[in-house]
C-alpha cells in the first residue's frame, strides 16, 4: 500500500500545483511508482506544468461516470518511468464529484503506487473536502506572506480535526528580502504554524515560469537551486535526514553553477 498525500494550502496561487508536479517527478526519478491527481476540477493546470495537456483523453470524471477504467485514465509521463497523471475535467464543477467517489479513487490508486499526490484546489469548500477525502497525510504549502500563513493555519486546524498529519513547505523564499528583514524566514513560519518543516523552496521567477510554460518541471534541472530543493524534499519524504540548507549558501552555490554552465 502506498501513501496518499494531499498538497494543500489555504490561499490560492502559493504553488500547490507546481509542488505537486515537481515533487511527483522527483519521487519518480528516485524509482517510486507515482501518480499525481489533479483535484482542481474546473481549473486544472497540473497537466500543463507536466507538459501532458495534449495527451488527456479521459479524466477522473470519466472514471466516475463509468466511461473508462481507472487505469485507462492514467496518463504516462514520457520522460520518467512510473510517473502518471490523473487529470481533472474542465467541463465539470467541484461539486460533481463526491467525497466517497474521491476516496474510492485514492484507495484504488494507492494499492498500485508508492505515492499518490493529490493537488488540491484553493479554499476550504467542496474541492478541498474532496482532495483530503482519501488522504493519509498532507503537505501544506505557504509563501512567506502573512495572508498565506494565516490561511495555512486554518487549514492545519481543519486537517488536525480529521487526524491528518501535515508537514510544511515554505515556497518562494526570497533570501535577499529575508536578509534585509523584509520577509519572514522559514524558522519564523515554523514557529507560527508549529508543524514539521518538510522543506524550503527559493524564489525563482524566471526559470519556474519558463519551465511551467514548457511543461518541464525544474526538478529535472541539475543546476537549479529550486530543482535541488525539490529533490531534497522527495528524499525527506522517503525518510532520509537531510538538513534544510542555509539559503545564503544555496544561492552562492546556484550562482556559481550558473556561471560555470
Ligand atoms: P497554486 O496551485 O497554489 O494555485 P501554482 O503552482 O499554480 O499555485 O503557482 C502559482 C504561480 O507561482 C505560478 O505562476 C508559478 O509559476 C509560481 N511559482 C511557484 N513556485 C515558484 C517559485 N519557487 N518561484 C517563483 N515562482 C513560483
Ligand atoms: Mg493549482
Amino acid at each position: 500500500m502506498g501513501r496518499v498525500i494531499v498538497i494543500t494550502s489555504g490561499k490560492g496561487g502559493v504553488g500547490k500545483s507546481t509542488v505537486t508536479a515537481n515533487l511527483g517527478t522527483a519521487l519518480a526519478l528516485i524509482g517510486n511508482k507515482v501518480v499525481v491527481v489533479d483535484a482542481d476540477v474546473g481549473l486544472r493546470n497540473l497537466d500543463l506544468i507536466l507538459g501532458l495537456e495534449g495527451r488527456i483523453f479521459y479524466t477522473s470524471m470519466d472514471v466516475i461516470l463509468g466511461n473508462c477504467e481507472l487505469e485507462q485514465a492514467l496518463i504516462r509521463d514520457r520522460r520518467v518511468k512510473d510517473l502518471k497523471l490523473l487529470a481533472a475535467s474542465q467541463e465539470h464543477n467541484k461539486t460533481d464529484i463526491s467525497v466517497e467517489q474521491m476516496k474510492d479513487i485514492c484507495l484504488s490508486l494507492k494499492s498500485e503506487h508508492d505515492y499518490v499526490l493529490v493537488d488540491s484546489s484553493a479554499g476550504i469548500e467542496q474541492g478541498f473536502q474532496n482532495a483530503i477525502a482519501g488522504a493519509d497525510e498532507a503537505i501544506i504549502v505557504t509563501t512567506p506572506e502573512v495572508a498565506a500563513i494565516r490561511d495555512a493555519d486554518r487549514v492545519i486546524g481543519l486537517l488536525q480535526s480529521k487526524n491528518i498529519e501535515a508537514q510544511l513547505i515554505v515556497n518562494r523564499l526570497f533570501h535577499e528580502m529575508v536578509d534585509a528583514h523584509h520577509m519572514l524566514n522559514h524558522q519564523d513560519i515554523v514557529d507560527i504554524l508549529m508543524i514539521k518543516l518538510l522543506g524550503v523552496i527559493p524564489e525563482d521567477p524566471r526559470k519556474i515560469i519558463v519551465s511551467s510554460n514548457r511543461g518541464l518541471p525544474l526538478t529535472y534541472n541539475q543546476y537549479s537551486p529550486v530543482g535541488a530543493a525539490y529533490r531534497r524534499i522527495a528524499q525527506r519524504l522517503m525518510g532520509e535526514e537531510i538538513p534544510v540548507p542555509a539559503f545564503k549558501d544555496a544561492r552562492w552555490f546556484g550562482n556559481l553553477l550558473s556561471k560555470l554552465f
